[in-house]
Formats: structure tokens, sequence, C-alpha cells
């Protein structure tokens, strides 16, 4: 047992190889596939089902992803068929190869309702130029005209990573229990991260895949987006954080989608919760002038937010102004030309 820095357990030394699985406990097997983003790899799970499989979550759309699975639908399913696909979320590095996959096993996909919906909504939008509302949403926010160019270039970029998406699928829901193979699986809901991301609590085996909801080195993401600028979907992530941190003891071993499996989940949620919590107090100093969104980055990231990141910088800068506000902490005002200013109570 390893003992990361900060103080998390992490029971395994090997990482799976490509288009191989590790048993990380009876009949549950650890994937990795490669994603051609920053964050570099998304760990998938392979779940004994009998007669069958069940997969939980499919890795982005890229040309090596497709051809690893091709690799071990042949080489590590021991002649079994897959008999479903779960997707935790709408993300595309969980769902990018969701309907390539099921088309080719002839299988469902089960997934929260919102989950479904959202991302056939964003497959779709992708496909197309911004709209005015979402363009208003970044000038809003701050963005200039050199910047809004590059957004409107990059846009429909990420539609290559997703193949398009089962037309009909099974809805999973909160609390509902699942058979798969000898073990049943609660489905356990968070929000925030995205609307409804599922994570599969087995009492049995004392695990829990996760998802992005628990994740042992880097802050999930949390994110106004330009369909719902008034949200506040930091609200509901500390809400879920809580929730989970009193329902899953260190025990669990917990199955995240970035980063190793490890013990220690109450610690790593807790350090999330004080790590959004200090972010909160330094943008409420921080706004004791009027403030854009694009001014408060250096109160609330260490590395800098510009090219690549400065979209879900700028969304992830939003979910924390629009806690304050809600929280009548913050006020906010829009200026003649449009663009939001958050200033103190
Ligand atoms: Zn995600």
């Amino acid at each position: 047992m390893r003992i990361g820095s900060n103080n998390l357990a992490y029971p395994f030394e090997a990482r799976p190889e490509p288009a191989h699985k590790i048993e990380v406990a009876i009949g549950v097997y650890w994937l990795r596939m490669p994603l051609p983003i920053s964050l570099n790899h998304i760990n998938l799970w392979l779940l004994d089902d009998d007669d069958g499989w069940t997969i939980v979550d499919t890795g982005m759309s890229t040309d090596e992803t497709k051809s690893l699975w091709e690799s071990l639908l042949e080489n590590q399913l021991d002649s079994k068929p897959v008999k479903r696909v779960i997707g935790t979320h709408m993300h595309l590095d969980h769902i990018g190869l969701a309907g390539w996959l099921c088309r080719k096993c002839e299988v469902d996909l089960w997934m929260p309702r919102s989950e479904y919906l959202s991302c056939r909504v964003f497959s779709s939008e992708m496909k197309e130029d911004p709209s005015t509302e979402t363009v208003e949403f970044y000038k809003s926010a701050g963005f200039q005209h050199e910047e809004l160019a590059v957004f409107r270039d990059r846009f429909q970029a990420r539609s290559h990573f997703m193949t398009a998406m089962p037309t009909s699928y099974r809805q999973i829901k909160d609390h509902e229990k699942i058979t798969i193979g000898e073990h049943e699986w609660t489905v356990m809901v968070g929000s925030g991260h995205s609307p409804e991301h599922a994570c599969l609590y087995c009492e049995d085996l004392n695990l829990l895949i996760a998802g992005d909801q628990i994740l042992p080195r880097i802050t999930p993401n949390v994110s106004v987006r330009p369909d719902q600028p008034q949200s506040n979907p930091l609200e509901e992530w500390l809400e879920s954080c809580r929730r989970f941190k009193n329902r899953i003891d260190e025990t669990v071993l917990i199955l995240p989608s970035h980063g190793d499996p490890f013990y220690g989940a109450p610690l790593r949620i807790q350090e999330i919760i004080d790590d959004h919590e200090q972010a909160l107090a330094r943008l409420h100093e921080n706004c004791n002038t009027p403030k854009r969104v694009v001014d408060v980055f250096p109160a609330l990231f260490k590395g800098k937010v510009e090219d690549h990141n400065l979209v879900i910088g700028t969304c992830e800068a939003l979910a924390h102004l629009n806690y304050l506000l809600e929280r009548q902490q913050l006020q906010m005002f829009v200026e003649d030309n449009g663009v939001k200013r958050f200033q103190q109570n």
C-alpha cells in the first residue's frame, strides 16, 4: 500500500497496460484509455456480469481508443458478450464512444436522464456555430474580440471526440439497485460537476465506481454553462460532497475516473470542500472593487488562465461568483456594454 502526499492510500502498484485489464476486486476490472488532452488518461471499468460483461464509461472517440477497444473486445472478454454500457455522466471523455460501442455490441446505454438528454443536446450543438446567447455569455464575462474569435474557431473541434449518441437509452436513477453478476450495485447521484452524475456503490465488495465525483488529485471542474448563466452548480456540488462524505467511509475502495484507485474518501472530499471554501473567501476579498469574471482568475487559480483553459476557467470562476451572489455576499451589475461586474455587498 502506497501512501500518497495527500495521505490517501493507493493499494495498486501497477496500472493497466493499453488494451489490458487489471482485477481490482472480484469480477471488477480496471481499464485505462489515453486522452488527447492535457488530462492524458481516463479509467474505465469492466464488470463480470455472469454470462457477459457490463462496461462503465467509454473514453473519447479517437482512432487509437477505438482500436484499443477492438483489441479488448477481442482478447480480454473470455469470449463472453458485452451486455450493457453504463455512462456515469455526459462529459466527452466518459461518453465519447458510447454510441459506437453500443452499436458495435448491440446493447443499450444505461444513463441518468439529465445526463443523457444534456449529452444529446450538446452533441448536436457542437456541430454548429456557437449561438448568439453563447457568444453573449462569454462577452459578458469580459472576453475581448480576439478571445471570442478563438472561441468561435474552436467551438466545433470537440465534436470530433464524440460519436453519435444512441437514440434510445435505459434510464438509471439515484438509489436504484442494479444487479451485475453476483453483486448488487446502488446508483448514487452527485450534482454540480454535471447535472446528475451516477456513481455505483457495491456494499458487498465495499467499493465505489466514483466517476469524476471523487478524484484523488485533481479537483473536479464545477462550471456555469452558457445555457444556464444564472445557475449555482457550486451549491449543488458542495451539497453532494457532504452527502458522499457521510455515506462513504475510509474503508471503501474508490475507483476514480482519473488517477489511481485509493482509500480515504472522507479525507479527500473534505479537502475538496476546504479548497472551494478557501477559494470563495479569496474571491470575496478580491471583489472589494467591481470585477469582471475574467478579472478574478488570480484569486481562484494557481496557474495562468489563458488560451486552452480560458473557457473552462471562465465557467468555473462564474460558478464561484454565482455562489457568492446567491448568498448575497456579492452584488452584480451589468455595464452598458453588457459586461457583468461583481462587487462585495
Ligand atoms: Zn466529468
